[in-house]
Protein backbone atom coordinates (compact mmCIF):
# COMPACT_ATOMS: atom_id res chain seq x y z
CA UNK A 1 0.00 0.00 0.00
CA UNK A 2 1.78 3.41 -0.78
CA UNK A 3 2.82 5.43 2.32
CA UNK A 4 0.04 8.19 1.81
CA UNK A 5 -3.02 5.68 1.76
CA UNK A 6 -1.67 3.83 4.82
CA UNK A 7 -1.04 6.99 6.37
CA UNK A 8 -4.82 8.01 5.56
CA UNK A 9 -5.99 4.34 6.46
CA UNK A 10 -4.04 5.08 10.04
CA UNK A 11 -5.93 8.10 10.73
CA UNK A 12 -9.37 6.95 9.89
CA UNK A 13 -8.80 4.05 12.10
CA UNK A 14 -7.17 6.63 14.75
CA UNK A 15 -10.29 8.99 14.79
CA UNK A 16 -13.10 6.13 14.97
CA UNK A 17 -11.45 4.55 17.58
CA UNK A 18 -10.84 7.87 19.20
CA UNK A 19 -14.23 8.98 18.42
CA UNK A 20 -15.53 5.42 19.86
CA UNK A 21 -13.51 5.91 23.68
CA UNK A 22 -15.10 9.67 23.74
CA UNK A 23 -18.16 7.92 23.03
CA UNK A 24 -18.15 5.50 25.17
CA UNK A 25 -16.65 7.78 27.73
CA UNK A 26 -19.08 10.28 27.57
CA UNK A 27 -22.31 7.85 27.37
CA UNK A 28 -20.87 6.10 31.06
CA UNK A 29 -20.63 9.96 32.60
CA UNK A 30 -24.15 11.05 31.16
CA UNK A 31 -25.25 7.33 32.82
CA UNK A 32 -24.17 8.47 35.94
CA UNK A 33 -25.82 11.55 36.01
CA UNK A 34 -28.72 9.94 34.83
CA UNK A 35 -28.72 8.05 37.82
CA UNK A 36 -28.12 11.05 40.22
CA UNK A 37 -30.93 12.96 38.83
CA UNK A 38 -32.95 9.88 39.04
CA UNK A 39 -31.98 9.60 42.83
CA UNK A 40 -33.41 13.28 43.03
CA UNK A 41 -36.41 12.46 41.06
CA UNK A 42 -37.29 9.24 43.28
CA UNK A 43 -36.27 11.31 46.42
CA UNK A 44 -38.68 14.33 45.55
CA UNK A 45 -41.65 12.12 44.69
CA UNK A 46 -41.14 10.33 48.39
CA UNK A 47 -41.33 13.65 49.81
CA UNK A 48 -44.00 14.01 47.89
CA UNK A 49 -45.86 10.40 48.36
CA UNK A 50 -45.72 11.42 52.71
CA UNK A 51 -46.72 14.66 52.32
CA UNK A 52 -50.32 13.33 50.62
CA UNK A 53 -50.01 10.43 53.34
CA UNK A 54 -49.98 13.08 56.49
CA UNK A 55 -52.51 15.01 55.13
CA UNK A 56 -54.88 12.58 54.40
CA UNK A 57 -53.93 10.44 57.97
CA UNK A 58 -55.11 13.70 59.42
CA UNK A 59 -58.05 13.67 57.86
CA UNK A 60 -59.10 10.33 58.86
CA UNK A 61 -57.85 10.88 62.30
CA UNK A 62 -60.45 13.70 62.13
CA UNK A 63 -63.35 12.02 61.23
CA UNK A 64 -62.36 9.05 63.59
CA UNK A 65 -62.24 11.37 66.76
CA UNK A 66 -66.07 12.80 65.04
CA UNK A 67 -67.35 9.19 65.04
CA UNK A 68 -66.74 8.50 68.51
CA UNK A 69 -68.67 11.40 69.54
CA UNK A 70 -71.98 10.39 68.66
CA UNK A 71 -74.44 11.24 71.11
CA UNK A 72 -76.82 9.08 70.24
CA UNK A 73 -77.29 4.98 71.00
CA UNK A 74 -75.02 2.97 69.01
CA UNK A 75 -76.44 1.83 65.57
CA UNK A 76 -79.74 3.64 66.05
CA UNK A 77 -81.48 5.65 63.00
CA UNK A 78 -79.49 8.74 64.37
CA UNK A 79 -76.06 7.47 65.44
CA UNK A 80 -76.02 5.82 61.20
CA UNK A 81 -77.45 9.32 60.49
CA UNK A 82 -74.69 11.12 61.95
CA UNK A 83 -72.16 8.47 60.47
CA UNK A 84 -73.21 9.05 57.23
CA UNK A 85 -72.78 13.05 57.80
CA UNK A 86 -69.52 12.19 58.62
CA UNK A 87 -68.59 9.64 55.80
CA UNK A 88 -70.19 12.51 53.11
CA UNK A 89 -67.21 15.23 55.20
CA UNK A 90 -64.93 12.84 54.23
CA UNK A 91 -62.54 12.63 50.98
CA UNK A 92 -60.68 9.27 51.43
CA UNK A 93 -63.48 7.13 53.33
CA UNK A 94 -65.99 4.81 51.63
CA UNK A 95 -67.51 3.97 54.88
CA UNK A 96 -68.00 4.56 58.61
CA UNK A 97 -68.75 1.92 60.73
CA UNK A 98 -69.54 0.80 64.74
CA UNK A 99 -67.71 -2.48 65.08
CA UNK A 100 -67.20 -4.93 68.39
CA UNK A 101 -64.78 -6.71 68.69
CA UNK A 102 -63.86 -8.57 65.04
CA UNK A 103 -67.57 -7.89 63.91
CA UNK A 104 -69.62 -5.47 62.58
CA UNK A 105 -72.68 -3.97 64.09
CA UNK A 106 -73.44 -1.40 61.75
CA UNK A 107 -72.18 1.21 59.18
CA UNK A 108 -73.13 4.00 57.15
CA UNK A 109 -73.41 2.84 53.92
CA UNK A 110 -75.04 -0.82 54.69
CA UNK A 111 -77.16 0.39 57.66
CA UNK A 112 -77.87 -1.84 60.69
CA UNK A 113 -76.98 -5.74 59.99
CA UNK A 114 -79.56 -8.42 61.37
CA UNK A 115 -76.60 -10.35 62.77
CA UNK A 116 -73.04 -8.66 63.34
CA UNK A 117 -70.87 -9.50 60.84
CA UNK A 118 -67.89 -11.69 62.13
CA UNK A 119 -64.68 -10.56 59.86
CA UNK A 120 -61.65 -12.68 59.13
CA UNK A 121 -58.35 -11.55 61.29
CA UNK A 122 -55.99 -9.74 58.90
CA UNK A 123 -52.82 -8.13 59.56
CA UNK A 124 -53.28 -5.49 62.11
CA UNK A 125 -51.00 -3.08 64.00
CA UNK A 126 -51.59 -0.62 67.02
CA UNK A 127 -50.67 2.81 66.67
CA UNK A 128 -51.71 5.77 69.41
CA UNK A 129 -54.68 3.11 70.46
CA UNK A 130 -55.74 3.37 66.96
CA UNK A 131 -56.25 -0.36 65.15
CA UNK A 132 -55.17 -0.34 61.54
CA UNK A 133 -56.24 -3.26 59.72
CA UNK A 134 -54.51 -4.23 56.69
CA UNK A 135 -55.85 -5.94 53.44
CA UNK A 136 -59.77 -6.36 55.28
CA UNK A 137 -62.61 -8.24 53.21
CA UNK A 138 -64.97 -5.46 52.50
CA UNK A 139 -68.57 -6.12 53.53
CA UNK A 140 -69.62 -2.98 51.47
CA UNK A 141 -68.03 -4.24 48.03
CA UNK A 142 -67.10 -7.99 49.02
CA UNK A 143 -64.08 -8.91 46.89
CA UNK A 144 -62.85 -5.85 47.59
CA UNK A 145 -59.73 -5.23 50.44
CA UNK A 146 -58.90 -1.79 52.20
CA UNK A 147 -57.07 -0.96 54.78
CA UNK A 148 -59.94 -0.34 58.18
CA UNK A 149 -58.64 2.25 60.75
CA UNK A 150 -60.47 1.61 64.22
CA UNK A 151 -60.43 3.80 67.54
CA UNK A 152 -63.01 3.41 70.12
CA UNK A 153 -66.46 2.24 68.95
CA UNK A 154 -65.85 3.68 65.15
CA UNK A 155 -64.07 2.36 62.62
CA UNK A 156 -63.61 3.75 59.02
CA UNK A 157 -62.67 1.81 55.46
CA UNK A 158 -60.07 3.80 54.03
CA UNK A 159 -60.43 4.61 50.29
CA UNK A 160 -57.91 2.10 48.27
CA UNK A 161 -57.40 4.51 45.45
CA UNK A 162 -56.15 7.63 47.65
CA UNK A 163 -53.17 7.67 45.55
CA UNK A 164 -54.17 6.95 42.37
CA UNK A 165 -53.67 9.75 41.34
CA UNK A 166 -50.48 10.10 42.79
CA UNK A 167 -48.41 7.31 40.24
CA UNK A 168 -46.04 8.43 38.33
CA UNK A 169 -44.91 5.74 35.53
CA UNK A 170 -42.08 4.66 35.07
CA UNK A 171 -41.76 5.37 38.93
CA UNK A 172 -43.09 2.99 41.23
CA UNK A 173 -44.31 3.10 45.24
CA UNK A 174 -45.14 1.16 47.90
CA UNK A 175 -46.52 3.13 51.41
CA UNK A 176 -46.29 0.87 54.64
CA UNK A 177 -46.62 1.29 58.17
CA UNK A 178 -43.71 0.17 59.59
CA UNK A 179 -42.30 -0.43 63.20
CA UNK A 180 -38.43 0.08 63.28
CA UNK A 181 -38.34 -1.53 66.60
CA UNK A 182 -39.86 -5.13 65.93
CA UNK A 183 -38.58 -4.76 62.10
CA UNK A 184 -42.01 -5.07 61.04
CA UNK A 185 -43.57 -4.00 58.13
CA UNK A 186 -47.20 -3.72 56.44
CA UNK A 187 -47.80 -2.94 52.94
CA UNK A 188 -50.64 -0.55 52.70
CA UNK A 189 -50.84 1.12 49.04
CA UNK A 190 -48.52 0.17 45.63
CA UNK A 191 -48.70 1.75 42.50
CA UNK A 192 -48.26 -1.80 40.93
CA UNK A 193 -48.49 -5.01 41.55
CA UNK A 194 -44.77 -5.60 41.19
CA UNK A 195 -43.78 -6.43 44.97
CA UNK A 196 -41.42 -3.96 45.70
CA UNK A 197 -38.49 -5.14 48.37
CA UNK A 198 -39.99 -3.59 51.53
CA UNK A 199 -37.28 -4.49 53.86
CA UNK A 200 -35.38 -1.50 52.50
CA UNK A 201 -37.60 0.73 53.91
CA UNK A 202 -35.62 -0.51 57.59
CA UNK A 203 -32.68 0.80 56.37
CA UNK A 204 -33.87 4.53 55.42
CA UNK A 205 -31.02 4.25 52.52
CA UNK A 206 -31.18 4.55 48.74
CA UNK A 207 -29.84 1.47 47.38
CA UNK A 208 -29.74 -0.03 44.08
CA UNK A 209 -30.43 -3.68 43.47
CA UNK A 210 -30.89 -6.39 40.68
CA UNK A 211 -31.31 -3.07 38.16
CA UNK A 212 -33.49 -0.98 39.94
CA UNK A 213 -32.88 2.04 42.23
CA UNK A 214 -35.26 2.32 45.63
CA UNK A 215 -35.45 5.52 47.96
CA UNK A 216 -37.05 4.57 51.13
CA UNK A 217 -38.43 7.40 53.07
CA UNK A 218 -40.09 7.94 56.48
CA UNK A 219 -42.20 9.94 57.84
CA UNK A 220 -41.34 11.65 61.27
CA UNK A 221 -44.33 11.56 62.81
CA UNK A 222 -46.41 8.83 62.03
CA UNK A 223 -45.28 4.90 61.33
CA UNK A 224 -46.00 5.76 57.78
CA UNK A 225 -42.67 5.14 55.05
CA UNK A 226 -42.76 5.25 51.65
CA UNK A 227 -40.49 3.23 48.73
CA UNK A 228 -40.41 4.71 45.66
CA UNK A 229 -38.48 2.77 43.07
CA UNK A 230 -37.60 2.79 39.46
CA UNK A 231 -35.69 0.50 37.14
CA UNK A 232 -32.12 1.45 35.58
CA UNK A 233 -33.77 0.38 32.34
CA UNK A 234 -36.38 3.19 32.58
CA UNK A 235 -33.65 5.86 33.39
CA UNK A 236 -31.89 4.86 30.27
CA UNK A 237 -35.18 4.58 27.65
CA UNK A 238 -36.10 7.87 30.18
CA UNK A 239 -32.09 9.86 29.48
CA UNK A 240 -32.50 8.64 25.69
CA UNK A 241 -31.70 11.76 24.31
CA UNK A 242 -29.19 13.04 26.51
CA UNK A 243 -27.32 10.08 26.22
CA UNK A 244 -27.39 10.10 22.27
CA UNK A 245 -25.97 13.84 22.92
CA UNK A 246 -23.88 13.46 24.96
CA UNK A 247 -22.23 10.21 22.94
CA UNK A 248 -22.04 12.52 19.75
CA UNK A 249 -20.23 15.22 22.06
CA UNK A 250 -17.84 12.81 23.13
CA UNK A 251 -16.76 11.46 19.97
CA UNK A 252 -16.77 14.85 18.44
CA UNK A 253 -14.35 16.18 21.36
CA UNK A 254 -12.28 12.94 21.40
CA UNK A 255 -11.92 13.97 17.12
CA UNK A 256 -11.57 17.38 17.81
CA UNK A 257 -8.72 16.51 20.30
CA UNK A 258 -6.79 13.78 18.28
CA UNK A 259 -7.73 15.87 14.91
CA UNK A 260 -5.84 19.16 17.29
CA UNK A 261 -2.42 16.55 18.25
CA UNK A 262 -2.39 15.75 15.09
CA UNK A 263 -2.41 18.97 13.62
CA UNK A 264 0.37 20.37 16.35
CA UNK A 265 2.70 16.55 15.62
CA UNK A 266 2.44 17.53 12.11
CA UNK A 267 3.15 20.88 12.40
CA UNK A 268 5.88 20.32 14.76
CA UNK A 269 7.65 17.78 12.09
CA UNK A 270 7.28 19.76 9.26
CA UNK A 271 8.89 22.53 11.67
CA UNK A 272 11.70 20.62 12.54
CA UNK A 273 12.84 19.47 8.88
CA UNK A 274 12.26 23.51 8.42
CA UNK A 275 14.66 23.91 11.03
CA UNK A 276 17.15 20.99 9.81
CA UNK A 277 17.09 22.50 6.39
CA UNK A 278 17.77 26.37 7.97
CA UNK A 279 20.71 24.69 9.75
CA UNK A 280 22.19 22.89 6.90
CA UNK A 281 21.77 26.03 5.06
CA UNK A 282 23.00 28.50 7.99
CA UNK A 283 20.10 29.88 7.71
CA UNK A 284 20.36 31.66 11.83
CA UNK A 285 20.54 34.56 12.62
CA UNK A 286 22.05 35.70 16.02
CA UNK A 287 21.16 38.74 18.45
CA UNK A 288 23.74 39.94 20.85
CA UNK A 289 21.47 41.55 23.96
CA UNK A 290 24.41 43.54 25.95
CA UNK A 291 25.45 42.95 29.73
CA UNK A 292 26.60 45.78 31.74
CA UNK A 293 28.91 46.40 34.34
CA UNK A 294 26.21 48.01 37.02
CA UNK A 295 28.60 50.59 38.77
CA UNK A 296 29.95 51.79 35.47
CA UNK A 297 27.39 51.51 33.35
CA UNK A 298 29.98 50.03 30.67
CA UNK A 299 28.56 46.89 27.99
CA UNK A 300 31.24 44.23 29.29
CA UNK A 301 29.59 41.72 27.96
CA UNK A 302 27.11 40.65 25.68
CA UNK A 303 24.89 37.17 25.51
CA UNK A 304 24.41 35.72 21.73
CA UNK A 305 20.68 34.62 20.77
CA UNK A 306 19.91 32.24 18.34
CA UNK A 307 16.75 33.69 15.79
CA UNK A 308 14.53 31.83 13.36
CA UNK A 309 12.13 32.32 11.02
CA UNK A 310 10.51 29.03 9.34
CA UNK A 311 9.84 29.36 5.29
CA UNK A 312 7.10 31.40 5.67
CA UNK A 313 9.12 34.12 7.45
CA UNK A 314 7.23 33.65 10.63
CA UNK A 315 9.81 34.11 13.57
CA UNK A 316 9.83 31.02 15.98
CA UNK A 317 10.69 31.69 19.65
CA UNK A 318 13.90 30.26 20.36
CA UNK A 319 12.52 28.43 23.18
CA UNK A 320 10.01 26.46 20.73
CA UNK A 321 13.33 25.88 17.83
CA UNK A 322 15.89 24.99 20.29
CA UNK A 323 13.54 22.27 22.26
CA UNK A 324 12.64 20.82 18.77
CA UNK A 325 16.21 20.50 18.22
CA UNK A 326 17.07 19.00 21.25
CA UNK A 327 14.19 16.59 20.88
CA UNK A 328 14.90 15.43 17.47
CA UNK A 329 19.14 15.59 17.79
CA UNK A 330 20.37 18.29 16.14
CA UNK A 331 21.06 20.57 18.66
CA UNK A 332 24.74 19.69 18.07
CA UNK A 333 24.52 21.08 14.66
CA UNK A 334 22.62 24.03 15.69
CA UNK A 335 24.95 25.14 18.25
CA UNK A 336 27.64 24.79 16.21
CA UNK A 337 26.07 26.76 13.52
CA UNK A 338 26.02 29.26 16.08
CA UNK A 339 29.19 28.88 17.45
CA UNK A 340 30.34 29.65 14.02
CA UNK A 341 28.44 32.96 13.18
CA UNK A 342 28.99 34.41 16.83
CA UNK A 343 32.81 33.59 15.63
CA UNK A 344 32.49 35.36 12.56
CA UNK A 345 30.37 38.29 13.89
CA UNK A 346 32.11 39.35 16.70
CA UNK A 347 36.06 38.99 15.47
CA UNK A 348 35.98 42.97 14.61
CA UNK A 349 34.53 43.75 18.05
CA UNK A 350 36.68 41.36 19.80
CA UNK A 351 39.58 42.62 17.96
CA UNK A 352 38.54 46.37 19.08
CA UNK A 353 38.35 45.47 22.53
CA UNK A 354 40.11 42.10 23.79
CA UNK A 355 38.67 41.72 27.23
CA UNK A 356 35.35 41.65 25.95
CA UNK A 357 33.23 38.47 26.40
CA UNK A 358 30.17 37.24 24.00
CA UNK A 359 28.37 34.10 26.19
CA UNK A 360 26.76 31.10 24.29
CA UNK A 361 24.01 29.31 25.44
CA UNK A 362 24.85 25.91 25.58
CA UNK A 363 22.32 22.44 25.45
CA UNK A 364 22.63 19.51 28.26
CA UNK A 365 23.22 17.65 25.10
CA UNK A 366 26.40 19.74 23.72
CA UNK A 367 27.48 19.22 27.14
CA UNK A 368 26.69 15.06 27.38
CA UNK A 369 28.96 15.21 24.31
CA UNK A 370 32.43 14.41 24.90
CA UNK A 371 34.23 15.65 21.71
CA UNK A 372 32.44 19.31 21.77
CA UNK A 373 34.90 21.02 23.75
CA UNK A 374 37.50 20.24 20.90
CA UNK A 375 34.94 20.53 18.45
CA UNK A 376 34.12 23.90 19.94
CA UNK A 377 38.30 25.02 20.06
CA UNK A 378 37.96 23.97 16.22
CA UNK A 379 35.56 26.43 15.16
CA UNK A 380 36.68 29.46 17.02
CA UNK A 381 40.30 28.69 15.87
CA UNK A 382 39.24 29.48 12.00
CA UNK A 383 37.68 32.96 12.85
CA UNK A 384 41.03 33.80 15.25
CA UNK A 385 38.64 34.11 18.16
CA UNK A 386 40.27 32.76 21.30
CA UNK A 387 38.61 31.06 24.66
CA UNK A 388 38.87 33.68 27.05
CA UNK A 389 35.97 35.64 24.78
CA UNK A 390 33.84 33.10 25.09
CA UNK A 391 31.34 32.55 27.73
CA UNK A 392 29.33 29.50 27.90
CA UNK A 393 25.58 29.33 29.84
CA UNK A 394 24.20 26.22 31.20
CA UNK A 395 20.77 26.13 32.60
CA UNK A 396 20.66 24.14 35.89
CA UNK A 397 18.57 21.53 34.00
CA UNK A 398 21.60 20.76 32.45
CA UNK A 399 23.77 19.73 35.11
CA UNK A 400 21.81 16.22 35.91
CA UNK A 401 24.54 14.34 34.94
CA UNK A 402 27.30 15.27 37.04
CA UNK A 403 29.80 12.83 36.41
CA UNK A 404 30.17 14.11 32.82
CA UNK A 405 29.11 17.80 33.48
CA UNK A 406 31.80 18.48 35.87
CA UNK A 407 34.45 17.07 33.47
CA UNK A 408 33.23 18.76 30.62
CA UNK A 409 33.45 22.15 32.59
CA UNK A 410 37.11 21.52 33.97
CA UNK A 411 37.81 20.87 30.29
CA UNK A 412 36.20 24.03 28.89
CA UNK A 413 37.58 26.18 31.83
CA UNK A 414 41.03 24.72 31.20
CA UNK A 415 40.56 25.91 27.54
CA UNK A 416 40.06 29.63 28.94
CA UNK A 417 35.83 29.80 28.98
CA UNK A 418 33.80 31.10 31.34
CA UNK A 419 31.08 29.46 32.86
CA UNK A 420 27.78 31.04 32.98
CA UNK A 421 24.89 29.11 35.22
CA UNK A 422 21.73 30.30 33.28
CA UNK A 423 19.00 31.23 34.85
CA UNK A 424 19.65 30.45 38.57
CA UNK A 425 17.39 30.19 41.04
CA UNK A 426 14.51 28.74 38.70
CA UNK A 427 15.90 24.82 38.13
CA UNK A 428 17.09 23.05 41.34
CA UNK A 429 20.02 24.19 42.90
CA UNK A 430 22.30 22.79 45.35
CA UNK A 431 24.94 24.86 46.93
CA UNK A 432 27.49 22.35 47.39
CA UNK A 433 26.83 21.11 43.78
CA UNK A 434 27.26 24.54 42.65
CA UNK A 435 30.86 24.36 44.30
CA UNK A 436 31.97 20.92 42.85
CA UNK A 437 30.62 22.04 39.24
CA UNK A 438 33.32 25.00 39.67
CA UNK A 439 31.76 27.52 37.51
CA UNK A 440 32.29 31.46 37.64
CA UNK A 441 29.15 32.79 37.39
CA UNK A 442 25.63 32.79 37.93
CA UNK A 443 22.87 34.07 35.75
CA UNK A 444 20.37 35.00 38.32
CA UNK A 445 16.89 34.57 36.89
CA UNK A 446 14.89 37.52 36.07
CA UNK A 447 11.62 36.57 38.43
CA UNK A 448 13.37 37.51 41.13
CA UNK A 449 14.31 40.81 39.17
CA UNK A 450 10.69 41.22 39.20
CA UNK A 451 10.09 41.08 43.00
CA UNK A 452 12.99 44.13 43.30
CA UNK A 453 10.71 46.72 44.82
CA UNK A 454 7.68 44.80 45.54
CA UNK A 455 7.23 43.05 49.38
CA UNK A 456 6.77 39.52 47.92
CA UNK A 457 8.27 36.54 49.79
CA UNK A 458 11.08 35.85 47.26
CA UNK A 459 11.85 39.96 47.49
CA UNK A 460 14.04 38.78 50.19
CA UNK A 461 15.89 35.69 48.08
CA UNK A 462 17.92 38.48 45.65
CA UNK A 463 19.94 39.88 48.51
CA UNK A 464 20.57 36.27 49.91
CA UNK A 465 21.75 34.94 46.36
CA UNK A 466 24.13 37.92 46.16
CA UNK A 467 25.89 37.33 49.11
CA UNK A 468 26.20 33.65 49.05
CA UNK A 469 28.05 34.35 45.47
CA UNK A 470 29.97 36.32 47.10
CA UNK A 471 30.77 33.82 50.09
CA UNK A 472 31.79 31.26 47.27
CA UNK A 473 33.62 34.31 44.82
CA UNK A 474 30.98 33.62 41.64
CA UNK A 475 30.71 36.54 39.74
CA UNK A 476 26.75 37.92 38.94
CA UNK A 477 24.84 38.68 36.24
CA UNK A 478 21.36 39.95 37.28
CA UNK A 479 18.56 38.73 34.18
CA UNK A 480 15.57 40.68 33.19
CA UNK A 481 16.18 44.19 34.31
CA UNK A 482 13.72 46.37 33.01
CA UNK A 483 13.40 49.65 34.58
CA UNK A 484 15.14 52.20 36.10
CA UNK A 485 13.95 51.07 40.19
CA UNK A 486 15.53 47.67 39.87
CA UNK A 487 19.17 49.48 38.21
CA UNK A 488 19.33 51.61 41.13
CA UNK A 489 18.43 48.98 43.63
CA UNK A 490 21.43 46.67 42.02
CA UNK A 491 23.85 49.59 42.12
CA UNK A 492 23.48 50.44 45.44
CA UNK A 493 24.32 46.66 46.52
CA UNK A 494 28.03 45.58 47.36
CA UNK A 495 30.33 44.63 45.03
CA UNK A 496 30.57 43.65 41.57
CA UNK A 497 27.18 43.00 39.50
CA UNK A 498 26.78 42.79 35.88
CA UNK A 499 23.21 43.02 34.43
CA UNK A 500 21.14 42.23 31.51
CA UNK A 501 17.63 43.32 30.14
CA UNK A 502 15.82 45.65 28.69
CA UNK A 503 16.03 48.54 30.56
CA UNK A 504 20.49 48.63 29.61
CA UNK A 505 19.34 47.17 26.01
CA UNK A 506 17.60 44.47 23.96
CA UNK A 507 19.17 41.95 21.13
CA UNK A 508 20.59 43.74 18.70
CA UNK A 509 22.48 42.48 15.76
CA UNK A 510 25.78 42.66 15.65
CA UNK A 511 26.61 46.36 14.34
CA UNK A 512 24.61 47.86 16.86
CA UNK A 513 26.30 46.35 19.72
CA UNK A 514 29.54 47.32 18.28
CA UNK A 515 28.25 51.33 18.29
CA UNK A 516 26.41 50.50 21.45
CA UNK A 517 29.91 48.81 23.19
CA UNK A 518 32.10 51.75 21.70
CA UNK A 519 29.29 54.56 23.28
CA UNK A 520 29.07 53.42 26.51
CA UNK A 521 33.26 52.90 26.69
CA UNK A 522 34.06 56.79 25.37
CA UNK A 523 31.57 58.05 28.05
CA UNK A 524 33.31 56.11 31.39
P1 LIG B 1 17.94 32.85 28.24
O1 LIG B 1 19.27 32.23 28.03
O2 LIG B 1 17.49 33.03 29.64
O3 LIG B 1 17.98 34.19 27.47
C1 LIG B 1 17.46 35.35 27.97
C2 LIG B 1 16.10 35.59 27.38
O4 LIG B 1 15.50 36.66 28.07
C3 LIG B 1 16.14 36.01 25.93
O5 LIG B 1 14.99 35.52 25.30
C4 LIG B 1 16.07 37.50 26.00
O6 LIG B 1 15.55 38.10 24.84
C5 LIG B 1 15.13 37.67 27.16
N1 LIG B 1 15.30 38.97 27.82
C6 LIG B 1 16.42 39.73 27.91
N2 LIG B 1 16.19 40.82 28.64
C7 LIG B 1 14.90 40.78 29.04
C8 LIG B 1 14.08 41.64 29.84
O7 LIG B 1 14.49 42.69 30.33
N3 LIG B 1 12.79 41.25 30.05
C9 LIG B 1 12.30 40.11 29.50
N4 LIG B 1 11.02 39.79 29.75
N5 LIG B 1 13.04 39.25 28.76
C10 LIG B 1 14.35 39.60 28.52
P2 LIG B 1 15.08 34.75 23.96
O8 LIG B 1 16.07 35.39 23.08
O9 LIG B 1 13.68 34.62 23.48
O10 LIG B 1 15.65 33.36 24.35
C11 LIG B 1 14.92 32.48 25.08
C12 LIG B 1 15.74 31.30 25.50
O11 LIG B 1 16.10 30.49 24.39
C13 LIG B 1 17.04 31.68 26.14
O12 LIG B 1 16.83 32.04 27.45
C14 LIG B 1 17.84 30.42 25.96
O13 LIG B 1 17.52 29.48 26.98
C15 LIG B 1 17.31 29.88 24.66
N6 LIG B 1 18.25 30.20 23.60
C16 LIG B 1 18.35 31.32 22.86
N7 LIG B 1 19.37 31.21 21.97
C17 LIG B 1 19.94 29.98 22.16
C18 LIG B 1 21.05 29.26 21.55
O14 LIG B 1 21.75 29.74 20.68
N8 LIG B 1 21.32 28.02 22.02
C19 LIG B 1 20.59 27.44 23.02
N9 LIG B 1 20.93 26.22 23.42
N10 LIG B 1 19.57 28.09 23.61
C20 LIG B 1 19.23 29.34 23.19
CA1 LIG C 1 21.16 32.40 28.53
CA1 LIG D 1 18.61 33.20 31.44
Amino acid sequence: MPQKRRQRLKWTLTLIAGGLIGATLAVFIAMVLAIKVAGTELHNYAVEFLEQDERIASNIDAIVAAGNTSPYPECSEQDLQFLRELLFRSPYTKDIGRPRGNALLCSAVIGRLPVPLERKRTAQTTYRNRDIYYNVDLAIAPGQRAEVIAEGKTNVVVSPDIFSEFSRPPMLFAGAIVDHQKKHVLQMYSSSSHQLPLDLLLSDKPVRRHGMLYHPHCSSTRPDCVLTAISIRDVRRQSMPFLVAAALLGAAVAALIILYVGLIRRRHRTLSAQLRRAIQRRQLEVLYQPIVEVSTGRVACCEALARWRDEDAVPIRPEVFISIAEEHGFIRDLTDVVVERVASDTRTLLAEHPGFRVSINISAYDLADPGFPERLQELLATSGVVANNIGLELTERSTTDKEIVVEAIRKLRSFGHVIYIDDFGTGYSSLGYLHELSVNMLKVDRVFTNTIGTDSITSAILPQILSMAAALELGIVIEGVEHQEQADFLRSQEGQIFAQGWFYGKPMPIHQLRAHVASTHQHS
